[in-house]
């Protein structure tokens, strides 16, 4: 028997925590002025991932390598950390390596160098491409920088994915959609748009609070998504989830992964992981990980299980969670519901031995009556009209 065959796919994410400067709506766990890190810290992520090292059950065919920002770091590092990942788990032939990349560290040279290592697929932090939005919110690059590292990465890569943010300060209906149309001519294969989230803890959050800045109102965002599905679907991408355009069938394999809850492991401080139907996230401070790292380099522990035990018993996580039936399911249905394709009906039978329709349907009927769901192909999912209504249609799945 081909033992290959049986070897289930796994997604890796590289969590590397620098940034030059910190945006204002930031609440990743990034860190700035810890660059005389960055050494050892490479090699603690190169130490995680040989701890990790599986070669039988699973087969990696995805490594996101975001942060932070990985291209503000010597591609010296990244090679080493691709070449550990290389040494240490079997990779699939089609795998796809994505990186995040902020525009203003984006050269002819860094871009060659960047696919000469391997990776295969940019996810660019743009935002905005307005400049008065872009100073606003601490973003070191203009929107001409934008353009042209855009166009410089188009030459080294057939897979450019763009990030926007709608509902900045300063923004307004008139100038988000001149950004789409800007970013509509550069023609990368993937949109993200997110609508900005003012989170605790960061700067932005106190700039609204002491009235310094004004961010748009749910009303103007919802227009704003509404323009964003429509003139993106005018020009061929599909929202193939809620906030995320491909074409030509471009779509993110990584994220798709967390959107099908299938099993990741992430490296690096703060990273999350799903292995196994445990949850996990390690400890956040870089220092911190670092000192950790050590404690755990020389074991070689094989199975899966143990590895995960060990972990929390050196106390390696600051998350730690074991899925039982009842939240795999709700997290099931709450990410199926954010794609296009929509509530697989069959697969939910297959992972939870119930029925859907005997479930939820008495209470899901008005809002099939109201065009927010339909039924498709044995899937159910969100119209156009019902993507802005995704989180109250979830809570019905909650008990
Ligand atoms: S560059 Fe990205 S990760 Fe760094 S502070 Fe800005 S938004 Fe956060």
């Amino acid at each position: 028997m081909d033992t290959k065959l049986e070897q289930k796919p796994l997604g890796l994410y590289i969590h590397i925590p620098f940034c030059h400067t910190k945006c204002t709506y930031c609440d990743f766990n990034t860190y700035t002025g810890l660059e005389n890190l960055i050494d050892d810290f490479t090699e603690s992520i190169c130490n995680e991932i040989e701890f990790w090292s599986i070669t039988d059950q699973y087969r990696i065919n995805s490594i996101f390598i975001g942060g932070g920002t990985p291209s503000y770091i010597d591609v010296e590092n990244l090679e080493k950390i691709i070449n550990k990942i290389n040494s240490n788990f079997k990779i699939s032939k089609e795998i796809e390596i994505t990186m995040e990349i902020n525009p203003e560290d984006v050269t002819d040279k860094k871009a060659l160098l960047w696919k000469n290592i391997g990776i295969n697929r940019c996810s660019v932090g743009i935002q905005s491409l307005n400049d008065d939005e872009l100073k606003i919110i601490n973003r070191r690059h203009t929107a001409n920088k934008a353009i042209n590292s855009i166009n410089i990465l188009k030459k080294y890569f057939k897979n450019v994915s763009i990030d926007l943010i709608y509902g900045l300060p300063k923004q307004n209906l008139k100038s988000y959609v001149d950004t789409l149309e800007k970013i509509i001519k550069i023609n990368p294969t993937h949109i993200s748009a997110y609508s900005l989230q003012v989170e605790k803890g960061t700067y932005l959050n106190e700039q609204v609070f002491k009235n310094e800045v004004v961010v748009a109102t749910d009303d103007i965002s919802a227009e704003m998504y509404k323009k964003t599905q429509n003139i993106l679907k005018k020009n061929n991408y599909k929202n193939y989830e809620i906030s995320n355009w491909s074409k030509n069938g471009l779509l993110s394999e990584h994220n798709m992964k967390y959107w099908k809850l299938e099993p990741y492991i992430g490296i690096g401080p703060g990273a999350h992981s799903y292995l196994e139907k445990k949850r996990f996230s390690v400890i956040k401070s870089p220092k911190k990980y670092i000192q950790s790292i050590k404690k755990i380099k020389k074991n070689k522990i094989i199975n899966i299980e143990e590895k995960i035990r060990f972990l929390k018993k050196n106390t390696f996580f600051e998350i730690y969670e074991e899925h039982n039936s009842k939240n795999e399911k709700l997290e099931f249905l709450m990410l199926s519901l954010r794609l296009e394709q929509g509530i697989d009906i069959k697969d939910f039978k297959q992972r939870f031995s119930q029925d859907f329709d005997e479930l939820y349907l008495n209470k899901l009927k008005h809002y099939f009556k109201n065009n927010i769901l339909e039924k498709n192909n044995g899937f159910y999912k969100l119209t156009k009209k019902g993507k802005l209504f995704a989180n109250e249609v979830a809570n019905n799945f909650v008990d």
